[in-house]
């Protein structure tokens, strides 16, 4: 985790239209020298179109963007100290894993002895053994060339590295590997590292901080801690994963009812300056079967299904009114007791569940 102290990257008022259609409304973002900082949204939110101005391929339409204090806005993409590692990672295919290390250095004209060097401390750092200078990046796979890329951008030696999904397209395990060597890297050089994803538990493990993008505005920034614990609204929170969520409205101190029905539940919250919004319940703080039974909040339903999620099993438990079955999660070797198509109590703690606004 880095200190946050002086903006490093400033965005004010970024925006960038297509014609009529605004791709990025308005965004002001302050990135730290050394931080992890992550772009996170669903897919058209504008997270491409916002690295891409970023780096210099596109210019925007509104805003301006300062690096260290100086206005970037009309800098040629190849006069930025800036670098982008790519989905397709964009390697040189004829070339071998030590020529598309040193790219950059033959450009700049960097002297052979220097170069090898430089090569081989980065393919150290990378953890790429120094025996593949001569392999061909054909023959290696997803994860080796993952760090060739990168070994290949640190080469540049730029200022800001940007990352758009270069993990997208592994497979489950490399990509949680890769994931955890990324951070490490990015402690171990230093570097500020900009990346972008629509996955955001590829986020939490990685980031210092997030931004979550929709429809081209930011909703929301935060570390990955606050944004777990308090995301600002229903959109963030649904984006976490599958939760429970209900509409809700005030009907007492510290009391609220599902709106359109006569289900009351207890909250934590501040309600004074409350009137309509969403309770948020993950599956995993629920309660299922003997545990709920003395919960605070309770709703009998009819257990019909379960699924094993790795270590923990989710049970759908269908409520009359409700249309969306209710998410109930436990860790596999502590399950629940009762039999699918039983009628079960669920419930939580009013402490346990999150309310957010529309
Ligand atoms: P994905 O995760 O699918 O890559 P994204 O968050 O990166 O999505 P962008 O590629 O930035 O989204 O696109 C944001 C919106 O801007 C989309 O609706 C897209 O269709 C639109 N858009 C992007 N580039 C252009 C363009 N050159 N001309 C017109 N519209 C564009």
């Amino acid at each position: 985790m880095v200190e946050l102290s002086e903006p490093f990257l400033e965005l004010n008022g970024i925006t960038k239209r297509f014609g009529n259609f605004v791709a990025v409304d308005d965004v002001n973002l302050e990135i730290t020298e050394g931080e992890f900082f992550t772009l996170v949204g669903p897919s058209g939110s504008g997270k491409t179109t916002m690295i891409r101005m970023l780096v210099g391929m596109d210019a925007p339409s509104d805003g301006e963007m300062r690096l260290q204090g100086r206005v970037m806005n009309d800098l040629p993409a190849n006069k930025r100290p800036t670098c982008m590692v790519f989905q397709s990672l964009a390697l040189f295919p004829h070339k071998s894993v030590g020529e598309n290390i040193e790219f950059s250095m033959k450009i700049t004209g960097k002297d052979k002895v220097k170069r090898r060097a430089r090569v081989d401390q980065l393919m150290e750092q990378l953890r790429l053994p120094l025996s593949y200078y001569e392999k061909s990046v054909t023959q290696c796979s997803g994860g080796e060339r993952q760090r060739i890329a990168l070994a290949r951008a640190l080469a540049f030696d730029p200022q800001i590295l940007f990352f758009d999904e270069p993990l997208s397209a592994l497979d489950f395990r490399l990509r949680k590997a890769l994931e955890k060597e990324l951070k490490d890297i990015h402690r171990e050089t230093g570097k500020t590292f900009v990346y972008i994803t629509h996955s955001l538990e590829e986020a939490m493990v990685m980031s210092d901080r997030i931004a979550i993008m929709r429809e081209g505005r930011i909703v929301q920034i935060g570390t990955p801690h606050e944004i777990y614990n308090n995301p600002k609204n229903k959109f963030v929170a649904q984006f976490m994963g599958e939760v429970n969520t209900l509409s809700v409205e005030k009907a007492g101190e510290n009391t609220l009812r599902v709106t359109g029905f006569d289900d009351i539940f207890t909250v934590t919250d501040d309600l004074s300056d409350f009137t309509t919004g969403f309770l948020i319940i993950r599956p995993e703080v629920m309660k299922i079967g003997r545990s709920a039974a003395d919960m605070k909040n309770k709703i009998k339903g009819i257990a019909f299904n379960d699924y094993a999620l790795g270590s923990r099993v989710q049970y759908q438990i269908r409520i009359e009114h409700f249309d969306e079955p209710w998410l109930v999660e436990r860790l596999q070797d502590e399950p629940y007791e009762g039999q699918r198509g039983d009628t079960v109590d669920i419930g939580w703690r009013p402490e346990d569940s999150i309310l957010v606004s529309n």
